[in-house]
């Protein structure tokens, strides 16, 4: 903050000199409360948050104060406000949800934003940890009311983290903050991960979990820049010819220490942090230039399509049919020659904005698939206003087709509605000659699994394309 001086006339000094003085009480005031208060919700700030905290646990290791618990909250996918709605939006919801918090808490307590949409609690005299979890739940209540934003509705809900004064198992106080804030943070952190509106109380079990994830996080930030990132294609095959309808392109991570990480280990720590986005990227612009490669090396047809995964989160960027335009153009890609895979769950989160992207994607060419259907809980009826080529019938199903009735039956079903909705089938995870035959009698127009190939990576594709496709469907009848 700049100080403004002003010369004053010397005629007028007694008057100057007054005004000197409360203009600079006035400033004073102003510095004191933007070094303790966060402008944007009028809460008190992480320093002054700090300072309490400090206080409370001083007292508690000399035993003068009574234990108390932190709350730690984060805002769920604010990030997607903040992104589709605008930065406007996303400082309003801040706004009223500090508003929403004060009315939580007792007069002794203290809420603050530590900053983003974080946001803490201390609650004083606090004789258990499981006394906080009423608040926890009020929290969650209250977010769970309907905010006005621009004549829009918007419920939120918060992950909360509680971590406790003292030890559970020796009944000692923390003996310092770092620690207690550290702990506060793992348990936020573990009710992220237990999906939307949890809270977790920390237990000194947590430790472990995150010990192992953390590093897990900062060495993907890095994955990209080192090259440490690449995908293997899988084929999907006609079932009715065994020709090569196309292939889907899978992410792989070779870390320099841990070596291979499977993606169902790396895609979440991804999708939370919001560096699926970035990596997303990296995979469309890589398959479609592999596929072109492929085509003007006449390696495949021209009609051989690429499918890609793009993660839900990858929907709330506002450009991503721009990018995807962008990146068929780069790669002189023709856009029937891309297949964007969704999964129910990822249309199910954050349905307006998804479909809104899938029938631009849809009107520009590109090809649109289900993934994992049968695992979403998608309703039905929802499928039938979808701009859907494909439903990829999740593997789980056909895992036990030859030897469960019920998994027998539930994939016809799903091959005879997809066909009377006009839609193709995938039957993914084909491991035995008994599933194709069955897939077959369905009448699922393709198949993907283990039978015909494993995901491969790209030097391999040419060698597998020579033994076993296009028109001789050897792959069929291995
Ligand atoms: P998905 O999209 O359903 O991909 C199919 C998964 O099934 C792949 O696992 C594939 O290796 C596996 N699979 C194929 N055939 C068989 C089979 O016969 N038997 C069995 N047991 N498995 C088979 P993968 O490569 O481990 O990928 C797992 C998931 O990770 C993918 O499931 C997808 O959801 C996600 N994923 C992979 N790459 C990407 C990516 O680039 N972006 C995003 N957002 N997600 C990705
Ligand atoms: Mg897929
Ligand atoms: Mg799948």
């Amino acid at each position: 903050m700049s100080w403004n001086w002003v010369a004053i006339p010397a005629e007028d000094k007694s008057y100057g000199f007054a005004r000197d003085i409360s203009d600079r009480k006035q400033v004073e005031e102003q510095l004191l409360y933007s070094a303790f208060y966060d402008s944007l919700t009028d809460l008190p700030n992480r320093a002054f948050f700090m300072e309490r905290l400090q206080t409370a646990l001083h007292r508690a290791q000399r035993e003068e104060g009574p234990p108390f618990a932190i709350l730690f909250i984060d805002l769920d996918q604010f990030k997607v406000v903040n992104d589709s709605l605008g930065h406007l939006a996303g400082d309003q919801l801040l706004t009223q949800v500090g508003l929403q918090l004060r009315q939580c808490i007792r007069s002794r307590d203290t809420v603050a934003r530590l900053g983003g949409d974080e946001f803490a609690m201390l609650l004083e005299n606090i004789q258990h940890p499981e006394n906080a979890i009423p608040i926890a739940e009020r929290i969650q209540e209250k977010l769970s009311q309907p905010f006005s934003l621009h004549e829009q509705e918007l419920v939120t809900s918060a992950s909360i983290g509680i971590a406790f004064s003292h030890d559970q198992t020796t009944g000692q106080p923390y003996a310092s903050l770092t620690d207690l804030l550290r702990d506060a943070d793992i348990a936020m952190y573990r009710a992220k991960q237990q999906g939307k509106a949890c809270y977790a109380i920390f237990d000194n079990r947590m430790h472990d979990t995150v010990l192992t994830r953390l590093p897990l996080e900062m060495d993907l930030r890095r994955a990209i820049d080192r090259s440490e990132l690449f995908l293997c294609y899988q084929p999907i095959l006609s079932l009715q010819s065994g020709k090569l309808k196309g292939f889907e392109a899978l992410l792989r991570w070779t870390h320099p220490v841990k070596g291979f990480i499977s993606p169902g280990d790396f895609i979440p720590i991804a999708e939370e942090t919001g560096l699926i986005v970035p990596i997303g990227i990296w995979v469309l612009q890589t398959a479609c230039q592999q596929l072109r490669q492929w085509q003007l090396e006449k390696v495949v047809g021209e009609d051989v399509k690429i499918s890609v995964n793009v993660a839900g989160r990858q929907f709330a960027q506002n450009d991503l049919v721009e990018q995807i335009q962008q990146i068929l153009q780069a790669a002189d890609l023709p856009p029937e020659n891309l297949c964007i895979e969704v999964t129910e769950s990822a249309i199910a989160e954050n349905l307006n904005a998804v479909i809104e992207k899938l029938n631009a994607l849809k009107a520009i060419g590109v090809q649109i698939s289900i993934d994992d259907f049968g695992t979403g809980h998608s309703s039905l009826s929802r499928l039938q206003s979808l701009p859907v080529h494909t439903i990829k019938v999740d593997r789980s199903f056909v895992h036990n087709m030859d030897r469960r009735q019920q998994n027998r039956e539930f994939v016809r079903a799903i091959v005879n509605f997809a066909h009377s909705l006009g839609m193709n089938v995938v039957a993914e995870g084909i491991e035995t000659v008994e599933q194709q035959l069955m897939l077959q009698a369905f009448c699922s127009e393709y198949g993907q699994g283990y039978l015909f190939a494993h995901p491969m990576k790209r030097e391999d594709v040419v060698n597998w394309l020579r033994s076993a496709t296009p028109d001789t469907p050897e792959a069929l009848h291995k």
